[in-house]
């Protein structure tokens, strides 16, 4: 799955050892993330951060989670879907404003960063880095608003699209998730402790209790007074991604109220009555397929095998091959299981195609492995049209269902027969609340709309299919 993840944010009011407990976190929310990370504290009387490029392992040691003490913290692992990958745009951000101290930790993008980065530029903000969320601090900065919470609402108020942040002040956390509700945010608890994540799973890694999911206009102040929820904002429609339940998330994690793993192997098990295929065998293409491939084979009757196993170690020192060894790329990701695959007619399940190119190689490794017969089965609809709120997605034109019918792609990627979960059968495994899902992805109608001036960026045509 070519796809690059988004964010994860963790926070946590309470603790004494907020920092380390946020180390931790982070670790849960790797997935979300892996270009750099970061952690702010607060002791009552001021911020301090340490971020650095590269995984939590790279980006904390012992010396830097020493110089972050108190009670407070929030962190963020980062894969950038707006700004370059670099250090000055590894979050948290953190500045000292009139309102005082403050650091910010988003995931998500905002739709109306551009505009609003070029009103503030001509009013004289200096930007630091080409991060949107850096917008969010110039509006809090800027504002004259009495108390911090006033300043923030009027800033918020202000940006558009997908935001699920984590915000630090000396003394309090404040979590805040825009009324749409794109991204994950959930609540928790450990003993006196208050924690913000974007997935449970990091509730679970530090023993902390699931307690609600922040909701979406919500704006949640926890300071020594307690926990205080705020609606500033009037109600939208819910636009959940599903794409979090189809790929993002953690299968352990449970997210919009649902558990992904439940989620996920729904998908498979609709998928399987949707397309059946005459086969002796279900492989999903790990990690991502699993979940989908395990409900298939049970609703199929078939039994499924890791006829691919994955190298979990390539991490950063991956290095581009030169086009005479180009084919190794997926070589190095994913090795077939001869004993198997040889002989078999295959199902393989994977939870999308993007441009195609990897599909491709994959059936061709599975067919050279020795299967007789490979039937390639994706777990959601075709995605025709790239995410504007969070999700790193190639332009239209890159993407293949979006220029090709569904037999000139199995043409392409040498499949036996190739079959997409449809769009109410997608919504049918997202459960009762399906009509509060952004499925833009796979409709191209989008649920927030974009200002004038930064249309010429969205290169792709809307269609009216839903
Ligand atoms: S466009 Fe797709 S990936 Fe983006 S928020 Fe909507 S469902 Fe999620």
């Amino acid at each position: 799955m070519p796809y690059k993840d988004e964010c994860g944010v963790f926070g946590i009011f309470g603790h004494p050892e907020a920092a380390n407990l946020t180390y931790l976190g982070l670790y849960a929310l790797q997935h979300r993330g892996q270009e750099s990370a970061g952690i702010a504290s607060a002791d009552g009387e001021r911020l301090r951060i340490s971020r650095a490029m590269g995984q939590v392992a790279e980006a904390f040691n012992e010396h830097s989670l020493r110089t972050l003490p108190g009670h407070v913290a929030i962190g963020h692992t980062r894969y950038s879907t707006a700004g370059e990958s670099k250090l000055e745009n590894a979050q948290p951000f953190l500045i000292d404003c009139a309102h005082g101290q403050i650091a910010v930790a988003h995931n998500g993008n905002l739709v109306n960063a551009l505009g609003l980065r070029d009103e503030l530029v001509r009013n004289g903000s200096i930007f630091q880095t080409s991060s949107d969320t850096e917008v969010i601090l110039h509006l809090y900065a800027r504002s004259r608003a009495a108390s911090v919470e006033e300043a923030l609402t009027e800033s918020i108020a202000q940006i558009r699209g997908a935001y699920s942040l984590a915000l630090l002040t000396k003394n309090r956390l404040i979590a805040a998730r825009d009324p749409h509700g794109f991204r994950p945010l959930a609540l928790g608890r450990l003993g006196d402790a208050w924690i913000v994540c974007s997935e449970t799973c990091a509730l679970d890694l530090i023993c902390a209790q699931y307690e609600r999911d922040v909701e979406p206009g919500e704006l949640l102040v926890i300071s020594d007074g307690g926990l205080r929820s705020i609606k500033p904002f009037p109600p939208q429609p819910l636009s959940h991604c599903v794409f979090e339940h189809v790929y993002f998330s953690r299968p352990d994690s449970y997210v919009f109220g649902r558990s992904v793993n439940e989620v996920r192997t729904d998908l498979g098990r609709i998928l399987a009555r949707e397309a059946p295929a005459g086969a002796d065998v279900v492989v999903p293409i790990p990690d991502s397929g699993v979940c989908a491939a395990i409900g298939f084979a049970e609703e199929a009757g078939l039994p499924m095998k890791m006829g691919l196993i994955r190298n979990h170690y390539i991490g950063r020192t991956f290095i581009q091959p030169q086009q005479s060894i180009r084919h190794f790329n997926v070589r190095v990701k994913l090795n077939p299981v001869r004993s198997i695959l040889e002989g078999k007619r295959v199902v393989l399940l994977d939870d999308s195609i993007v441009r195609g190119t990897t599909s491709r190689k994959i059936v061709k490794m599975v067919k050279a492995a020795g299967a007789s017969e490979v039937h390639l089965r994706i777990s959601c609809p075709p995605t025709i049209s790239p995410c504007f709120y969070g999700v790193d997605t190639p332009s239209r034109a890159e993407l293949i269902a979006a220029t090709h019918t569904i037999d000139e792609i199995r043409k392409y990627v040498e499949a036996d027969s190739l079959a997409y979960l449809s769009l109410d059968g997608l919504r049918q495994a997202v459960g009762s609340e399906q009509k509060s899902y952004c499925t833009s992805c796979y409709t191209g109608v989008y649920p927030v709309a974009f200002p004038p001036n930064e249309q010429a960026y969205l290169q792709l045509a809307l269609k009216n299919v839903d």
